[in-house]
């Protein structure tokens, strides 16, 4: 018996160091208490260590991975939006995954079309509304948003957010630049105020009666309405009837100079999965990018609605055009009244 003990103990022993040796860098540029949590579980459940190093700003993050070249000890990236993750593709940050989990997890408008980046959350980026002012039937498209009848009536969130840049890229992508300024042109005439710099400003200004309509992601939103459910502000679904709600992603790859990459796809596979994803997306109330998960709480009673299928990539793609055309129209000044 002490024999056989004694043989457990060792072969554990021997086969500790190598336990040990597998450990992940992540760079994210997520809030670290949204990641941590799902890190720690990771720990948990592999032994993997995990190392997180967070920076809010994705520019500099990136830069940061770029300037450390093959010296990197990064082995994922994690940043949000679909124009951020195009740019780590562009500057060669990345190298492609082949992984059927991640495919068969991550719907294909929401990754990158050659594998190198995954969607791991999504965010909707639509209409929401006074319902004292409003009328959910009055309302359609982001389109819709240009016509005279929201005169005075409209807050935007600024031209300088990604958000912004990825909503406009991907109308452009749509609907065509003559068009896409044709609505751009609307909206600024329909501005009640000048532009802001934080989607939670154009809630704000929704609730306090200041706009009648506005767009902001949906988590905001939720975020918002935890703080304060007699929060005067309705979600609307744009576009239903045409090509669905623009959706943005959170998402990661694996680092072109990563040491460590079949240790940091399974750590992708494992994010992409039944048990991380409403971890991964419930504290920011998002929405799981696998659809086999059904949200959770509050997002699940919006309702369910049709997102636009268009591969996220494009809010890269097109940002120069979508830049171009919003300063055209001056985007973040309300016409003088
Ligand atoms: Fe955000």
């Amino acid at each position: 018996m002490l024999k056989k003990i004694l043989a457990v103990s060792l072969a554990a022993s021997l086969t500790a160091p190598a336990a040990l040796a597998s450990e992940l860098v992540v760079y994210t540029a997520r809030a670290e208490h949204l990641v941590k949590p799902i890190v720690e579980k990771y720990e948990q459940k592999t032994g993997t260590k995990v190392k997180l190093i967070v920076d809010r700003n994705a520019g500099a993050l990136m830069e940061r991975l770029r300037a450390e070249g093959s010296n990197t000890p990064a082995d994922v990236l994690l940043v949000v939006d679909g124009g951020n993750l195009w740019q780590a593709v562009q500057m060669d940050l990345l190298r492609p995954v082949d992984s059927n989990v991640l495919k068969t997890n991550i719907p294909y408008h929401l990754r990158d079309p050659e594998n190198k980046w995954f969607g791991l959350s999504v965010r909707a980026r639509t209409i929401f509304y006074n319902p004292e002012k409003v009328k959910p039937a009055e309302l359609s498209t982001y389109a819709d948003l240009a016509d005279p009848k929201w005169k005075g009536r409209l807050c935007l969130r600024d031209a300088a957010s990604v958000y912004t840049k990825s909503l406009v890229a991907t109308m452009i992508a749509n609907l065509g630049e003559t068009e896409t300024q044709r609505i751009l042109e609307g909206w600024k005439n329909n501005l009640a105020v000048n532009t802001f710099p934080k989607d939670d400003d154009v809630l704000k200004a929704i609730d306090a009666g200041r706009c009648d309509v506005g767009i902001t992601n949906t988590y905001y939103y939720g975020r918002m309405l935890d703080k304060n459910p007699a929060l005067k502000v309705k979600p609307f679904f744009a576009n239903q009837q045409e090509h669905g709600t623009h959706v943005n992603v959170s998402g990661g790859g694996i680092t072109k100079h990563s040491r460590n990459p079949a240790e940091a796809r399974k750590f992708l596979e494992w994010l992409s999965g039944s048990e991380a994803q409403n971890l991964f997306v419930d504290e920011n109330r998002e929405y799981p990018a696998n659809p086999k998960i059904a949200p959770h709480g509050t997002i699940a009673a919006w309702g369910k609605f049709k997102q636009d299928i268009i591969n996220v990539s494009v809010a890269g793609s097109n940002q120069k055009k979508a830049i171009m055309l919003m300063n055209k129209v001056g985007y973040d000044k309300a016409p003088s009244k």
